[in-house]
């Protein structure tokens, strides 16, 4: 199978190609039709796997073919169309810089924002606009207290290496942000947690964030 088999669209495709990716990897070829169709989606898949590919392109094809995102009139608060949350300053930094690349041409902008480094710099990034955060979820926190970012418009949420952010403590985090999400008006929101190992945490996490998911392990 070849990525030109899936429906991620013309923009999409051809930054599939500016990447010199050929063929799906595994999790790529059985996660993307499941996001593309709509579902949540649990994922059992080990770094190196092509998970960042797997949720970045059915993420923003959709943005793609969605509305498009708006900012809260008069005010600084931004609202992004899809949130991606992950362990570490590093990994995000590589997720945003793939997204970027999958992004390229599309009008979808993404924006990353992490913890430990001045937030003056990320402020200004979210203040030209976000469809995509990338983030740290003790940063986001610190952003959503200052009402710089709202999650209301949250369409896509993708949890990164669950696992790791449980181990590293950022569960209440974590629960805190998916609540702001849950509040009214809350609009349809399509989850995707990526874990390597399943241990009944993770589990839980999946029971208590996921609608009617599909289970995948690659
Ligand atoms: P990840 O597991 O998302 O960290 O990806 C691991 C590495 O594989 C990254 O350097 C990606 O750019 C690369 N990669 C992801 N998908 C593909 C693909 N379909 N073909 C070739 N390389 C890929």
């Amino acid at each position: 199978s070849t990525f030109a088999d899936i429906d991620l669209g013309d923009a999409v495709n051809e930054n599939i190609r500016r990447c010199k990716y050929v063929k799906p990897t595994p999790v790529q070829r059985h996660a993307i039709p499941i996001l593309l169709a709509g579902r949540d989606l649990m994922a059992c898949a080990q770094t190196g796997s092509g998970k960042t590919a797997a949720f970045c392109f059915p993420i923003i094809s959709g943005i793609m073919r969605g509305p498009p995102s708006q900012r809260q009139r008069g005010s600084r608060t931004v609202c992004p169309l899809a949130l991606i949350l992950s362990p570490t300053r590093e990994l995000s930094i590589q997720i945003h810089e793939e997204a970027r690349k999958f992004s390229y041409q599309t009008g979808v902008r993404a924006v990353v924002a992490y913890g430990g480094a001045p937030i003056n710099q990320q402020l200004r990034d979210l203040e030209r606009g976000v469809d995509i955060l990338v983030a740290t979820p003790g940063r986001l926190v610190d952003l959503l207290e200052r009402a710089r970012v709202s999650l209301q418009n949250i369409r896509y949420l993708a949890l990164d290496e669950a696992d790791r952010m449980l181990d590293m403590g950022f569960e209440p985090q974590i629960r805190k942000i998916v609540e702001q999400m849950d509040m009214p008006p809350r609009g349809e929101r399509q989850t995707m947690l990526f874990s390597a190992t399943f241990p009944r945490e993770i589990q839980r996490m999946a029971s208590d964030f996921l609608f009617n998911y599909i289970f995948l392990a690659v």
